[in-house]
């Protein structure tokens, strides 16, 4: 390519992706896929790392973060950043209107604009000339931590505005207020990442996006998934604005993320007939609230209003009723889930929390409650929040009378009287014994619930009186009851058992990843589960895999054989290789995937253990086996190591293992379907899809796909043909300057046609 070219590509791909991310994060109208995104992505980053000096200043690269921001130096904000005053009930807010009024000329005419309050981090955000310089938290009001490295990873953050150039000229100077925060699924998505990672889960939404924030390194901002949300102007320079509604409307020009729910109210009885539905749509929304924000829709009246002391008199906060209460930790009860997790729940007196009463609360695990150090008869404060369970976040410390005691976990299962173990670096404890009752109960219950085989009519008292009588002892039996017996128990009418063998029946027959889920494998839901069957297409396959890396990690291990002594060395250095040398599925394994050079790369590694030739070569050997067995799980995208570990322990469990013939000699379903495919007529053909079609774009791209060919969402000079519809987009226009044949949906059809 020639230099100006490779600007020229640079400025389109960077262009590009700017509004791509605008559409993904802001608009949530994503036009291509999250590959095409990444294609686009790297092909950037490589121009720039090979010609730095033609890189944007507001690249979208910039986002991925960089490890050189050390500490957060203090930055002082523009102009100062105001807190709000609070209203607990409409009274509150009758009054704040009067005093305001007797502010204001006697016929002021009061609108207001009415938005949810976010449960986030307030964060200032200077753009000069377009141009993001400067990101800040709120700190004092006056002074903030510059955390600036940290939000430009942030994608609903633009680095520059106006993100759409049609919006016309950026302002030369403009300061924004938002909030910083994980949406609801995000923050779930989180913990269950962390779950599959065997590490504790984040309790607080709001903490943890503040943490997030203020990591040292960007490049641990960037792996969270936070939000920014804009609702105010701090401070500008070329921007004039009468009203609060007018600035909504143009922050969300500029291309930032803005609050869709803001209402304009006509006066204070329109704003107090909306407060009720605003607290009822509360857990409805996609990230978490604290209550409302009523602001004077007039900017010249808000500024005549002024400040008192540090809040602005024009805004005020309407909290919603709290949603955490402190009351006395009775007792406790001890759970044990089907993994054999032992958790703790507090028994508390009960109280009214949030509209409904609270008498147990969760506590997570043994490992928390220490860190927290709740003890048994302590008031402790809870927090109730949409429809998560009731948890306790912490002690009154304060109120001890010298009467509490540690709460520590029990020495032994009380289900089963087995001596509970904590697997090394768990928080959690277990209860090993696979034929406690307890884990066979909730076996039994996820096994049949909905998501999992889906089996009417067997619900937890059904279990235990099948249980109970003998009549199953694990999953596999469900599937060998008859009549007979049923019929002989207490209130099992002849309709209620036809009903059940029915549904049992039914149960064979589900798809694949469904059944798969329902072993209750640790950390295998749903999704994990699909991810699976697109790369396994029977359980047998799972099975022999599972058992080829059992067999070479034993192997392993014994290769292994006095290079673990002690005279080999000691310290922290030669511990942590021990530990790496002992999980070699977990901690080497996934490492050394497609190491090409693994003799010369595992020499580098154990060079602290002074090893001969022989036993390097040897030991070389041996893990590249083990990588051989277990490459198809561990090349899986979004299966990470903790639960390829989890599949192969499940796998290759003798109870398990016998469970599983048992369901497959009773005719369960564990094979994956087979993918259709219409024939291969497109094969490396690259479709553009614009304007509307006879079908909705997601079959006609499924049609491109079964024929072998490729749908991406922009237009290079890679594509192989547009297919424009009715007023198709500037993609005709760029397929065109790109010399892309541009076909109709009736060339596209004779094309598959052959
Ligand atoms: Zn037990």
């Amino acid at each position: 390519m020639m230099s100006g070219d490779i600007q020229g590509r640079v400025q389109e791909l960077s262009d590009e992706l700017h509004d791509h991310i605008y559409r993904y994060h802001v608009l949530n109208d994503p036009i291509i896929t999250d590959d095409e995104y990444d294609r686009l992505f790297r092909e950037l980053q490589d121009l720039e790392a090979e010609h730095p000096e033609y890189a944007l200043p507001d690249s979208p690269t910039q986002r991925v973060g960089s490890d050189l921001s050390g500490d957060f130096p203090k930055v002082r904000h523009p102009a100062p950043i105001l807190s709000l005053s609070n209203a607990f009930d409409e009274d509150d807010l009758v009054n704040w209107e009067e005093r305001n009024r007797r502010l204001l000329a006697e016929d002021a005419k009061l609108q207001y604009v009415l938005q949810p309050k976010l449960d986030g981090l307030a964060i200032v955000i200077s753009y000069e000339g377009g141009v993001l310089t400067r990101a800040a938290t709120r700190g004092n009001g006056e002074f903030g931590d510059d955390v600036s490295a940290n939000v430009r990873t942030i994608r609903s953050a633009p680095l520059r505005i106006p993100v759409n150039s049609d919006k016309g000229a950026p302002p030369s100077r403009l300061v924004v207020r938002g909030e910083i925060l994980f949406h609801k699924e995000d923050f779930l998505a989180l913990n269950r990442e962390q779950e599959a990672q065997g590490l504790p889960a984040y309790v607080n939404a709001r903490n943890t996006a503040s943490g997030s924030l203020k990591q040292k390194d960007s490049r641990e901002t960037s792996k969270r998934k936070l939000t920014a949300y804009i609702y105010a102007i701090v401070d500008s320079e070329g921007v004039e604005l009468d009203s609060e509604w007018e600035t909504l409307q143009y922050l969300r020009d500029m291309g930032f993320k803005v609050i869709s729910d803001a209402a304009y109210c006509q006066d204070l009885d329109d704003v107090r007939r909306r407060l009720d539905a605003w607290e009822a749509r509360r857990d409805d929304l996609p990230y978490e609230i604290d209550g409302l924000v009523l602001k004077v829709d007039s900017l010249p009246q808000a500024r005549e209003l002024g400040v008192v002391g540090k809040d602005p008199r024009g805004a005020i906060a309407y909290k919603f009723p709290a949603e955490e209460a402190t009351t006395k930790l009775v007792g406790i009860t001890i759970g044990v889930g089907r993994t054999g997790k032992v958790t703790p729940t507090a028994q508390l007196e009960p109280v009214f929390i949030g509209g409904v009463t609270v008498s147990n609360a969760s506590l997570h695990n043994y490992e928390q409650v220490a860190a927290l150090d709740i003890r048994q008869g302590d008031r402790v404060i809870v927090k109730r929040s949409g429809d998560v369970i009731p948890y306790v976040i912490g002690p009154v410390a304060g109120a001890r009378d010298g009467s509490e005691s540690a709460i520590n976990p029990p020495e032994c299962c009380p289900f089963c009287e087995t001596k509970l173990a904590q697997p090394a670096g768990a928080v959690d404890w277990f209860c090993p014994n696979p034929k406690c009752p307890e884990r066979v109960m909730r076996t039994l219950e996820f096994f049949v619930s909905r998501g999992a085989m889906d089996i009417e009519g067997m619900g937890p008292q059904t279990i235990a009186a099948l249980i109970e009588n003998g009549l199953i002892d694990d999953e596999a039996d469900i599937f060998y009851l008859t009549a007979e017996p049923l019929l002989a128990l207490e209130g099992f009418a002849k309709k209620k058992v036809e009903n059940l063998l029915a549904s049992i029946e039914a149960a064979k027959s589900r798809p694949f990843e469904q059944t798969l889920t329902s072993l209750g494998i640790d950390g295998i839901g749903s999704t994990v589960a699909g991810l699976i069957t697109e790369n396994f297409s029977s359980v047998q396959d799972l099975m022999d895999s599972a058992g080829a890396i059992e067999a070479t990690e034993k192997a392993f291990s014994e290769t292994l054989q006095g290079l673990l002594d002690d005279e080999r060395g000691s310290g922290a250095e030669v511990e942590k290789l021990a530990f790496r040398l002992r999980h070699p599925l977990t901690e080497l394994a996934p490492r050394y995937l497609d190491a090409a050079d693994l003799p010369l790369r595992l020499a580098r590694l154990l060079k602290p253990l002074a090893i001969s030739e022989a036993e390097l070569a040897a030991i070389a050997v041996s893990l590249s086996r083990l990588i051989a067995a277990s490459k198809p799980l561990h090349s899986i995208d979004g299966l990470g190591p903790v639960l390829v570990e989890n599949i192969v322990e499940w796998f290759t469990d003798e109870h398990k293992k016998r469970v599983l013939a048992k369901m497959l000699e009773a005719g369960v379903n564990m094979r994956a379907e087979e993918k259709a495919v219409a024939g291969s007529g497109l094969a490396g053909k690259t479709f553009v899809l614009t304007g509307a079609m006879s079908a909705p774009r997601g079959e006609i791209k499924a049609l491109v796909e079964a024929h072998g060919g490729k749908v991406t969402g922009s237009v290079s000079k890679k594509t192989s043909y547009v297919v424009a519809g009715d007023s198709p987009g500037s993609k005709v226009d760029k397929a065109v300057k790109n010399k892309v044949p541009v076909i109709s949906e009736a060339d596209f059809r004779a094309l598959i046609s052959g």
